[in-house]
């Protein structure tokens, strides 16, 4: 992020802490839902009524200049608030999108112009924002992306389909990557664009989750207009942004928000084990201290990949390894979950909402393989870009977009 608005705090660090743990007490007091919300619209609400709060508190948005609606604090007041917050229960889960993933590239490559009518709101979580990458044919190359927008006047008019777009039907605007030059190579022909996810045009259809969810949708664009002045970044270079709106996504799923060493899984399972009688079976115990030692690995990742964003620079490809650590950890703990729960921890009993959320976190926990990047994605990324082995052979990485073989 920019540290060209940095103000001088008007209170010290040590009175900041102070007011951020007076508010998180009063206010971070985790959030339980009674009824069922498979498309998560009670929890987004309470994540925004705890933004808004934090926004009126003046403790939103630390290190974003003023003008655009944040505190315009230098980076250390950013560390000291991630260390009380990560004290507290998260309150802002389903404003990851939002903050961690399209605040970020709004900030960096935004224009002034799109920096003031979208970051005050967005940062108070007044509008949502989601994510538009993902397309049928289109998911870990991404760069095969067919959507299309083309330019009318003032306006580019957009047609085409995305998929797996999580929290699109509740959200009020999008980051979208369309194709804007098939006679270009597939890198080099797509532009970065905000589409607003009510204009006429956009139809959002939920997708079934096995959880029992519809955290995610399908989104069909047809003749949509969105105003010239919405293109991110350069014409045609939508390739470099998205690449980097996918580190920002790495590092806010794998790092996350919080600061030091955290072990939730393990601490969970351990006491899980006991109630259970099994913390003294020998296998057990031998997987709860792998989980354990997993879970301190990607701590101590995370804590190198916050210090590296600390000192300015954007998130490289290491914030792969801490999304994989991640990945590890909910494959682990579905393994010791189903050795402790049996068919209890994948098959609930609808009328018992303690096993429905206990067996509802097992099935999901698949989609931590999946979700910002497969497994098998990051490790090349890891070997091409952290280790330096050999890329993968690419055959078409210089032929016109037109003139590939498309699904
Ligand atoms: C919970 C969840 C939320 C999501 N939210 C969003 C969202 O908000 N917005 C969005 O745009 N997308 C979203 N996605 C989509 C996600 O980014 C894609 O599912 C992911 O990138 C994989 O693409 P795919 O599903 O098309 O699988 P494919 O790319 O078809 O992959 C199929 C299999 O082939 C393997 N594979 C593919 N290419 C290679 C390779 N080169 N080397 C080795 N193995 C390879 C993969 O690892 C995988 O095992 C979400 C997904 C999930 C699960």
């Amino acid at each position: 992020m920019s540290d060209a608005a940095v103000a001088t705090p008007t209170e010290t660090e040590d009175e900041f802490r102070a007011r951020a743990r007076a508010f998180l007490d009063e206010h971070a007091t985790g959030l339980v839902f009674d009824l069922p919300d498979p498309r998560a619209a009670a929890e987004l609400e309470a994540n925004k009524v705890f933004q808004q709060k934090l926004a009126d508190a003046n403790l939103a948005g630390i290190t974003m200049p003023t003008e655009y609606g944040g505190l315009g604090y230098p980076k250390s007041y950013e560390r000291v608030w991630r260390e009380e917050y990560s004290k507290s229960a998260d309150m802002t889960t389903q404003l990851t999108i939002s903050h961690g993933m399209c605040m970020p590239m709004m900030t960096e490559y935004g224009t002034d112009e799109q920096k003031k009518q979208f970051l005050p709101d967005m940062l108070s979580a007044k509008t949502v924002w989601c994510q538009m990458f993902s397309e049928p044919g289109a998911g870990s190359d991404v760069a095969s992306l067919q959507t299309r927008a083309m330019l009318d006047g003032d306006e580019w008019i957009i047609n085409g389909q995305k998929v797996w777009t999580t929290l699109a039907h509740v959200s009020d605007y999008g980051i979208l990557i369309a194709r804007t030059d098939p006679e270009q190579p597939k890198h080099r022909g797509i532009t970065m664009f905000v589409v607003d996810m009510k204009a006429p045009g956009v139809e959002i259809r939920p997708i079934h989750q096995v959880d029992g969810g519809m955290h995610f949708n399908e989104i069909f664009f047809t003749d949509v207009r969105i105003p010239r002045s919405w293109q991110v970044g350069e014409l045609n270079a939508g390739w470099g942004l998205a690449t980097a709106m996918l580190m920002y996504e790495r590092v806010a799923i794998g790092t996350g928000s919080s600061s030091g060493i955290k072990t939730p899984t393990s601490d969970f399972l351990f006491k899980t084990a006991k109630k259970f009688g099994k913390n003294t079976d020998r296998v057990m115990r031998q997987e709860l201290i792998q989980l354990y030692s997993e879970e301190v690995t990607k701590s101590l990742v995370s804590l190198q990949t916050r210090a590296a964003m600390k000192a300015g620079k954007t998130p490289g490809p290491g914030g792969s390894l801490g999304k994989l650590h991640g990945a590890k950890i909910a494959r682990m703990s579905r393994s010791i979950t189903m050795n402790l729960g049996g068919p209890a921890a994948d098959a609930w009993d609808p009328s018992d909402e303690a096993s429905k959320r206990y067996s509802q976190s097992t099935l999901r926990s698949y989609a931590a393989n999946i979700a910002g990047g497969t497994d098998e994605i990051q490790k090349n990324i890891i070997g091409d870009r952290v280790l330096g082995l050999p890329r993968d052979i690419s055959v078409d990485k210089n032929l016109a977009f037109k003139d590939l073989l498309k699904n």
